[in-house]
């Protein structure tokens, strides 16, 4: 479904991203994991067009998107939903889930407004609270909520789970998985490694710009260098 092709991707002579591949089949979530400055929100950014790669390519069912305008990707079917949640804090929850549906028609906005009362329940009665006085965790589901709005069939995930009170985290982990059953595909990447190698069928490690290592989330959990740069000492 997504194939990215020996992605290299540059902020000057930095090279944030040097020859990237990574691979995705419909209905599965990947997750990305590194260190502080490895390349891994770079990477979703030349996903969805918010960054301009070198050279590489993006191909995305069986198209080929680089270089196309971020509307556009969104209109083709990908979500991106970035660090830092970013919702509008002076806007109820209605009006920033309204942004996230700006492709969509008044009967689709309708219908997937209900959709996301199901997927989303703490969001359930607070259409008219300001975005601003959500909790963290709210304004997290909050904000892949407003992705999920453009009825994505790949959902891009920065850090979803920064900063959350580990009870929250659980949730935004069962989140994602539910999005995924519901036939949504999903990139994310995560600082909390052992819990995304846990939910994902297939990661990325991700090092200096380059991809150090792949498999699924069991191999790479078993994996003693893994477990030694990013799991911890169990
Ligand atoms: P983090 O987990 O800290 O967000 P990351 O793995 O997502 O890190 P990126 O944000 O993709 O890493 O950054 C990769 C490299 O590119 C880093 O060296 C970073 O300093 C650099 N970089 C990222 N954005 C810019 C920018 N706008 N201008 C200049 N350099 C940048």
């Amino acid at each position: 479904m997504l194939s990215v092709k020996n992605l290299v991707a540059k902020y000057g002579h930095i090279e944030a991203l040097n020859d990237v591949s990574i691979d995705l089949k419909e209905g599965q979530i990947i997750s990305i994991i590194g260190a502080n400055g490895a390349g891994k929100t770079t990477l979703l950014s030349s996903i969805s067009a918010m960054k301009k790669p070198e050279s590489g390519s993006v191909i995305f069912m069986g198209e080929d998107i680089t270089g196309m305008k971020p509307n556009k990707i969104v209109k083709k079917g990908i979500a991106h939903v970035p660090e830092g949640r970013h919702i509008f804090a002076g806007m109820t929850v209605r009006e920033n889930l309204l942004v996230g549906g700006y492709t969509s028609t008044k009967q689709e906005i309708k219908d997937t407004m209900e959709e996301m009362n199901e997927l989303f329940p703490i969001l359930k009665g607070r259409e008219s609270q300001m975005g601003g006085t959500l909790s963290g965790g709210e304004q997290q589901m909050l904000a892949i909520a407003r992705g999920m709005m453009a009825k994505p069939k790949l959902l891009l995930l920065d850090e979803p789970s920064l900063g959350l009170a580990p009870l929250i985290v659980e949730q935004v982990f069962q989140i994602i998985q539910n999005i995924r059953d519901q036939g949504v595909s999903i990139v994310f990447v995560e600082q909390n490694a052992k819990k995304a190698l846990e939910i994902c069928d297939k990661a990325y490690v991700i090092e200096n710009g380059r991809i150090s290592m792949s498999g699924t989330g069991a191999e790479l959990l078993a994996s003693e260098a893994v477990t030694a740069a990013y799991l911890g000492k169990v």
